[in-house]
């Protein structure tokens, strides 16, 4: 049922259109299994998102179904930060609509660049 699920969704999926070049982005890497591209209303100096090329809606899903394509997304966004601020960096899966997830296609925001807060708001 989950995947019936995941599957009717898929065509309004924003992120599903961007890793297909259906919907312009400012990719910055792309591998057989995650994409980055920059967040189009960055929160800080370096703000990319990295997707898993399949749509799993959260991070819990996509950790049960494909480990190896969420160590890699992880392995990315450190590169990432590596290259742009140093290494130190937010990483972030909001997961449901209270904590401000707004596209159920999972995504790790790699947020850097600037002091942040702690707690979050
Ligand atoms: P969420 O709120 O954690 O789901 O994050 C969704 C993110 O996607 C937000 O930071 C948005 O700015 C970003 N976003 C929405 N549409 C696009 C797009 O077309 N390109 C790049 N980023 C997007």
């Amino acid at each position: 049922m989950a995947e019936v699920s995941r599957v009717q969704r898929a065509p309004d999926d924003l992120f599903l259109k961007i890793v297909a070049g259906e919907i312009p982005a400012t990719i910055v890497h792309s591998d057989d299994l995650v994409v980055a591209f920059e967040d189009v209303n960055p929160q800080a100096p370096v703000h990319v998102l990295v997707v898993p090329r399949e749509r799993y809606e959260n991070v819990a899903e996509l950790a049960a179904a494909s480990p190896q394509a969420l160590a890699r997304l992880v392995e990315v966004a450190q590169r990432i930060a590596d290259e742009r601020c140093g290494g130190e960096h937010r990483l972030v899966f909001n997961t449901g609509t209270a904590v401000g997830q707004s596209v159920f296609h999972v995504h790790a925001h790699v947020l850097g660049g600037r002091d942040f807060t702690w707690p979050p708001g």
